[in-house]
């Protein structure tokens, strides 16, 4: 499945706004969350600027960690989650 996803190519660059490939949830413990709401903080701005390097972080990667949504699907594992409940959560995507 592919997203709609504001990516950081370059650090200090224009974000690009693409596409990008989620997996589906399968018989792990993952949630797939449909993003409704997603918000830019200041470490999101440092790490952008490439001002806060981080083990693990290259680019490119989807910036906007603090982020409300609706569980649309869950893998196989999971408990105490259940379709449709409204989330929120905070997370960096590396892509
Ligand atoms: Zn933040």
């Amino acid at each position: 499945m592919k997203v709609k996803a504001a990516i950081l190519q370059e650090f200090g660059k224009p974000l690009k706004i693409g596409y990008v490939d989620i997996p589906e949830p399968g018989d792990d413990e993952s949630v797939l969350i449909k993003i409704i709401g997603a918000g830019m903080c200041k470490t999101d701005i440092r790490l952008w600027k490439g001002e806060e390097p981080r083990e693990g972080f290259r680019a490119p990667f989807v910036l906007g960690h603090e982020n409300a949504g609706i569980v649309e699907a869950i893998g196989k594992r999971v408990k105490g989650i259940s379709l449709a409940i409204r989330s929120l959560f905070m997370r960096y995507g590396l892509i």
